[in-house]
């Protein structure tokens, strides 16, 4: 009997579907597949690859309601994430690229140097193949097919493992390429968990595009070593919001809950660390606690706060809480683990936890939950330290007044993306680039970079005189003092054009003499 995948909602518990594996055995056939579909798809015009886009966007904007709901039934997650933060996020993928990828796959001139006259040198942008991406669960469409439909406007074939926890969402991909008229084996969803996952990698695609956690991420970039298969890893976060005296308290407070309980915190650039200056950190406490205490969970249209997707991540919630509670944490809003709601949905009520430290794993390690732990400092470059006190480095928000200091401790943040006055939205931004640093992730996508990663960058270069012998070639009599002093006149301390032409001009005038006439047949040997 073929292995299946159970799609159960979180929210409710409800059995969704049953959805079939793709088993191991058939790996070598989908990469075959893929190969098959990339040579044709790769030769169409760019235009017509992006006008397949076109039509995905529009059956996506067709079906929106239905997608947003499968979408949020399938990881647990309210109704309005699902249309916020999966599928505008995939439908401003497309309108960028529609906009963008024809311009930036064409050719690109660069400059040529003087020392290479008469020659045009390009770049261009060829697709890499066959594009593995392998995605998680917090933002199934999103995380799977942002990264496949850059990965198809530069002309790949796509194969996407979704998680095996949002199943649903993978077979919501297929319809819509389906509904797209994209051509058999350009897109490709495969169904299974890790071992799968890690059978794909073995099967030597071009290109491996994975976002997850950070533990999975090193297991993949060993593999994807030993084959030399190039990768961009999107992994975990720790992201942290400074919060300065001077800052608007009320957006900051707001912006805290927002940026920390969105999605549940299962966001991988949620506030997972609140730093907050100490002459307001008690105002800010309060204030906050507050306007917690007015969000709704739930799983209808209205409600703010949804479901865990994950059943092992409620467990790692859990762990980084009581470890928090037993180093003399105070949990200054929501119910003590022990107390929290039992099935059928999977809920972890929002905490908010004070008294904390970096000596706790809830201030180190990732935490994916509801969970705002707030700690105060005192000086910008306490605050600076404390954010940089930390493995990973994905993300980071700081809110202040003083746009000098905002832009001062930006620059002196160790991770791929800061917010200023507000938290996690530059991800939006497709002129952004988008990737961590440390271990949050090697890479970047969105964007023209994002775009041109999906490519094999090639270097060409045309001789368009009609020089019958190079400069460089054989034979080399008489060409080492012009050529010293071609060095000297270029490089020097300053360049001095009219040493320079004639050092070239000696040059040309030494490969223009006639090639010697061997005496005898074969190399002459030193005398
Ligand atoms: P995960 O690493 O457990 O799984 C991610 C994907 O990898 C799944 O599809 C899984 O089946 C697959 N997988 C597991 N083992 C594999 C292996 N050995 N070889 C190949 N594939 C394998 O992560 P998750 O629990 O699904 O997602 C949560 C994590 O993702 C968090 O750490 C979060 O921060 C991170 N994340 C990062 C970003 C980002 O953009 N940086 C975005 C979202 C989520």
């Amino acid at each position: 009997m073929a292995q299946v995948l159970q799609a159960v909602c979180p929210a409710t518990g409800r059995l969704i579907s049953e959805v079939p594996c793709t088993p191991l055995e058939r790996v070598p056939q989908v990469m075959q597949v893929a190969r098959r579909g990339q040579g044709e798809w790769s030769a169409l015009p760019v235009a017509t690859r992006l006008g397949y886009i076109r039509r995905m966007r529009l059956a996506m904007v067709e079906r929106a309601d239905e997608i947003a709901s499968g979408v949020s039934e399938d990881a647990g997650k309210v109704p309005v994430e699902a249309v916020a933060s999966d599928l505008l996020p995939v439908l401003e993928a497309c309108r960028f690229l529609e906009e963008h990828a024809e311009k930036l796959l064409r050719p690109t001139r660069v400059p040529t140097p003087l020392l290479l006259v008469g020659r045009k040198s390009w770049v261009e942008w060829r697709p890499r193949g066959v594009v593995l991406i392998i995605s998680p669960w917090n933002f199934p469409l999103q995380l799977s097919l942002v990264p496949a439909l850059y990965a198809l406007a530069a002309g790949n074939a796509v194969v996407v493992k979704p998680s095996e926890l949002t199943p649903m969402t993978g077979v919501w991909i297929e319809r819509m390429a389906q509904a797209a008229g994209l051509p058999e084996g350009v897109l490709q969803v495969v169904q299974g968990a890790g071992d799968l996952g890690a059978a794909l990698v073995r099967a030597r695609p071009d290109f491996v595009f994975f976002t997850g956690s950070t533990r999975t991420g090193r297991r993949i970039q060993m593999e994807a070593a030993e084959q030399l298969i190039p990768t961009v890893l999107e992994l975990g976060g720790k992201d942290p919001m400074l919060v300065f005296a001077d800052a608007p308290l009320e957006r900051a407070v707001e912006g805290a809950v927002w940026g920390g309980l969105f999605n549940s915190g299962q966001v991988c650039v949620s506030v997972e660390r609140v730093y907050v200056q100490r002459s307001i950190y008690d105002a800010f406490v309060d204030r906050l606690v507050q306007v917690v205490g007015t969000l709704r969970q739930g799983y209808d249209a209205d409600a703010d706060l949804g479901a865990m997707t994950s059943p092992a991540q409620v467990d790692i919630v859990r762990d980084h809480v009581l470890d928090a509670l037993a180093r003399g944490a105070r949990l200054r809003y929501g119910p003590h683990p022990d107390a929290w709601p039992s099935g059928p949905g999977r809920f972890i009520p929002p905490l908010v936890l004070t008294d904390v430290d970096h000596s706790m794993r809830i201030m180190r390690e990732e935490t994916f939950g509801p969970v705002l732990p707030i700690m105060p400092f005192d000086t910008e470059e306490d605050a600076v330290a404390l954010a940089n006190d930390c493995v990973y480095g994905l993300a980071a928000s700081v809110w202040t007044r003083d746009k000098a200091r905002a832009e001062r401790v930006a620059r002196r943040l160790e991770c791929g993306s800061v917010v200023i006055g507000d938290a996690i939205v530059s991800i939006l931004n497709h002129h952004l680039p988008y990737g961590g640093e440390k271990d949050s992730g090697l890479g970047r996508y969105h964007g023209p970079g994002g775009l041109r990663l999906f490519c094999r960058e090639t270097a060409v270069m045309e001789q368009r005189l009609p020089a019958t012998r190079e400069v460089h070639w054989f034979p080399y009599q008489g060409k080492y003092g012009p050529l010293l002093d071609l060095v000297r006149a270029a490089y020097g301390p300053r360049r001095r054009w009219g040493a320079f032409a004639g050092a070239y001009f000696r040059l040309l005038r030494a490969s223009r003499a006639p090639q010697p006439t061997p005496k005898e047949p074969g190399p002459r040997l030193p005398t």
